[in-house]
C-alpha cells in the first residue's frame, strides 16, 4: 500500500522569468500528492490535496498584490488550501517529485503590470550629498536610508513597467524646488521618501505623509500605511497632511516616512535588505489597491 503524503511546509515566493511576474503558493510534500484546484468564485482559489497535514494550519497573509492570503483546513485524509486573490487570476499548477516533493501554484502579476504600464512615477529620496538628514544612534543616515528604498520601490515599480524620474542622483542635494521640477503635467503620482527622527524618545513606527490639496490622498496615505504595518510588522504613527507637498497641487504625493531612524530598534530594522524590499512592495500595492478601490 502505498504511504500517504504529508505536506510539510507552506510558502509563497515572487518569481521573475524574463519580462513575466508569477506569484507562487509552494506546497511542499513528502511525496507527491493527487492535488484538485477549482475556483468557487472570482478571486477564490481551492486546492483540495490528498495529503495529512504535517505543519502550523495558520493562515498565511501574503498580500503581494495578487495573493492576499492562504488558509489551511485540514480534513480527513485530504487538507485544503484557499487562497484569496486580488484579480481573477488562474494558476498553472506544477507538481514536481524529490525531496522535498513540490506543489507549486503560479498567478500571473499581469494584472499588477497592467496598472502600473507606462505610468509616470517621480521618486524623491531625501537629502543628499552634504545633507545626511536625521543620524541613527549607531550610524545610519536619513540620506543612504532613504536612498535604498527608493532603489528598492524603482525596481519593483519598474518590474510593473512603470515609468521612474529621479529628482536626485545619488551624491546630489536638491532644494525641494529643483525636485519639484522633474515633476510634469501627466505624473501619476510623486513619492518622497524620508526617515523621522525625534531625538531620544522612544519614538518609533511608520507615518505617511500626503498632500492637502489633492482630493483623495489622505486615503490613498492611509491606505499605503495599513499596507507597510502589516507587511513589516512595525507601529504605527499615523497619516499626516504635508505642507511641502501641497506645492504639487493636483498630483498626487506622499511622503514616506518608513521609521524613526532615532530608535535603536528602528535603526536596526533598516540594516535588513528586505525590510526596504517590504517597504517598497506594500508601497506598490497600497497605491494600486487605492487607485482601484471598489473595482
Ligand atoms: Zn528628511
Amino acid at each position: 500500500m502505498p504511504s500517504t503524503p504529508r505536506l510539510t511546509n507552506l510558502y509563497c515566493k515572487l518569481i521573475f522569468e524574463g519580462e513575466e511576474q508569477f506569484s507562487a503558493v509552494i506546497i511542499e510534500a513528502t511525496i507527491p500528492p493527487v492535488v484538485t484546484v477549482e475556483y468557487p468564485e472570482p478571486g477564490t482559489c481551492r486546492v483540495t490535496l490528498r495529503a495529512l497535514l504535517n505543519m502550523h494550519p495558520g493562515p498565511l497573509y501574503v498580500q503581494d498584490g495578487i495573493i492576499r492570503e492562504v488558509t489551511v483546513e485540514p480534513g480527513e485524509a485530504v487538507v485544503s488550501f484557499t487562497i484569496s486573490l486580488d484579480a481573477a487570476v488562474r494558476a498553472t499548477l506544477v507538481v514536481t517529485e524529490g525531496v522535498p516533493s513540490r506543489v507549486v501554484l503560479r498567478f500571473s502579476r499581469r494584472p499588477l503590470q497592467e496598472f502600473y504600464r507606462d505610468k509616470l512615477i517621480v521618486l524623491d529620496p531625501g537629502h543628499g550629498g552634504s545633507d545626511g538628514g536625521w543620524r541613527g544612534p549607531v550610524n545610519l543616515r536619513e540620506r543612504d536610508m532613504a536612498w535604498k528604498t527608493a532603489r528598492a520601490l524603482a525596481q519593483v515599480l519598474e518590474g510593473l513597467k512603470a515609468r521612474v524620474i529621479w529628482t536626485r542622483a545619488e551624491q546630489e542635494n536638491p532644494s525641494w524646488e529643483e525636485r519639484l521640477l522633474k515633476v510634469t503635467t501627466d505624473t501619476f503620482c510623486f513619492i518622497s521618501i524620508h526617515e523621522h527622527g525625534a531625538g531620544d524618545t522612544g519614538l518609533r513606527g511608520t507615518a505617511v505623509l500626503y498632500n492637502p490639496a489633492c482630493r483623495g490622498n489622505e486615503e490613498l496615505a492611509a491606505k499605503v500605511l495599513e499596507r507597510i504595518v502589516a507587511r513589516v510588522k512595525i507601529p504605527s504613527r499615523g497619516v499626516m497632511a504635508d505642507g511641502e507637498l501641497a506645492r504639487l497641487g493636483e498630483i498626487p504625493g506622499l511622503k514616506l516616512e518608513p521609521v524613526v531612524i532615532t530608535d535603536w530598534v528602528d535603526e536596526g530594522l533598516l540594516r535588513n535588505p528586505y525590510f526596504h524590499q517590504k517597504v517598497a512592495l506594500a508601497t506598490a500595492v497600497g497605491v494600486k489597491q487605492y487607485f482601484q478601490r471598489g473595482k
